[in-house]
């Protein structure tokens, strides 16, 4: 039996193209009663012709703002390796099967994406290259890449915090979720811990400006080309 051979990636455009804005008052994150929702926890062996299950409930209880915090966390370590701080938390259940954080410049590689990141960690720890039952929390909305290794996963239910105007493929930009032809499986809740989410993105992109603009400032002070500090002052 022939292993598939790995397909060319697409174009797929970094998250730090630019700086997300993630747009309010979007549906998905309410502040309303908290509604139990049934954790994933139909986790099957894993078949490759696993029958289409209905996508999981997508209502935001407090078990998703719980999980969507791990996954800031893990966004901090990206941000802490100066990479876009976006990081990723798989759950079963109530257990956290593996976290990942977006880290492509450090490991040379487009496809290193928190999503990306934590659906490998899963699949290792879990011995298992579907993960049915399974939800994914990611603290920006997953690009197509990511949305197609989620689908091919048969991840149970995606829940993101910020919504990205620029590669989002959650309805953003594209929708791929809601393409029948395409996914079967996951269902998709948006906007959790928005704010927080899109914070984490909005100050590390601030201090990279902040960072860039002092650096060529530094290079022209050096250069001669700018008067000093003092020179400015009164
Ligand atoms: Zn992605």
């Amino acid at each position: 039996m022939s292993i598939p051979a790995a397909t060319p990636q697409g174009e797929v455009e970094q998250h730090d193209a630019s700086r997300p804005e993630p747009l309010p008052g979007d549906a998905g994150l309410q502040a309303g009663p908290v509604e139990p929702v049934e954790p994933a926890t139909s986790t099957k062996p894993a078949e490759s012709q696993a029958e289409p299950a209905e996508p999981l409930a997508t209502a935001i209880t407090e078990r998703d703002r719980h999980f969507m915090r791990l996954a800031l966390e893990a966004a901090e370590e990206a941000r802490a390796a100066g990479e876009v701080p976006v990081g990723a938390v798989l759950v079963r259940g109530d257990e956290v099967v593996a976290t990942g954080f977006n880290h492509p410049i450090g490991a040379h590689d487009p496809s290193a994406h928190a999503e990306m990141a934590a659906l490998r960690a899963a699949g290792a720890a879990l011995r298992n290259y579907r993960l049915p039952g399974c939800e994914l929390y990611v603290t920006l909305e997953p690009c197509l890449m990511c949305a197609g290794a989620i689908m091919h996963a048969r991840i149970a239910r995606v829940v993101y915090g910020a919504r990205d105007p620029k590669t989002g493929a959650c309805g953003s930009v594209v929708d791929a979720f809601s393409n029948g032809q395409l996914n079967h499986h996951t269902g998709v809740a948006g906007g959790v811990l928005e704010t927080e989410c899109g914070e984490a993105l909005r100050a590390f992109f601030a201090e990279r400006r902040r960072a860039s603009r002092e650096a060529r400032r530094e290079a022209r002070r050096a250069a001669g080309l700018e008067p000093g500090v003092a020179d400015n002052s009164r």
